[in-house]
């Protein structure tokens, strides 16, 4: 199929993951994590804004019983990771003894995720796993184990189904990269 581009701000993106392709993947990751938590309940902790799509329709495809809550961590802004690490905000949970999957869009450098992790572990959870939609493994500055993965991906810019390039985009339905 020939490629569609789309203009956000001043760049150009081409279509890159269809949505087909996504759900498909987050499908396998729904079928393991239904295998590895039967009987766990566990805490979904998806990291907004970018991981909402994600959130919405891997849950909707998690059979076990299980709990969701939102926290917000951002350290990126334009197109490069500032490599700062802030706190987790609106964690309103006690994740004390319970079985948590945080839910991220997008593993970049590894910094954001390795800060939030930290963080998570110091209360003190049963298990602590993640889940991802995309992984950059060249990017990867940090050893971090990432049990589910929907898939790797090269070191580009990419946007849409959740994620944002400087605020827009997240609303694309399908996942799209920069042309260079
Ligand atoms: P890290 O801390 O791993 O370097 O960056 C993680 C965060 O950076 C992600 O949660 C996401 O917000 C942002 N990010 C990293 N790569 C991309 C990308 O290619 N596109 C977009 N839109 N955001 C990205």
């Amino acid at each position: 199929m020939e490629p569609r581009i789309v203009t956000l701000h001043d760049s150009q993106f081409s279509t890159y993951l269809s949505e087909e392709e996504i759900i498909a993947r987050i499908q396998i990751l729904a079928d393991q994590i239904n295998q590895d938590y039967e009987g766990k309940n566990p805490l979904f902790l998806a990291v907004l804004n970018g991981s909402f799509m994600f959130a919405a329709d891997l849950l909707k495809r998690v059979t076990v019983p299980c709990e969701i809550a939102f926290v917000r961590l951002s350290s990126y802004q334009n197109m490069q990771s500032t490599g700062k690490v802030k706190e987790v905000l609106g964690l309103v949970d006690d994740i004390k003894s319970r079985h948590v999957i945080i839910l991220e869009d997008i593993v970049d450098t590894g910094h954001t995720l390795k800060g939030l992790e930290q963080q998570l572990l110091e209360k003190e959870p049963a298990s602590l796993e993640v889940a991802a939609l995309l992984v950059k493994p060249e990017c990867l500055q940090h050893p971090l184990e990432l049990k589910y993965i929907a898939k790797n991906i090269p070191n580009d810019f990419v946007v849409g189904y959740g994620l944002d390039y400087n605020g827009i985009g997240r609303n694309l339905r399908d996942i799209y990269k920069i042309v260079s």
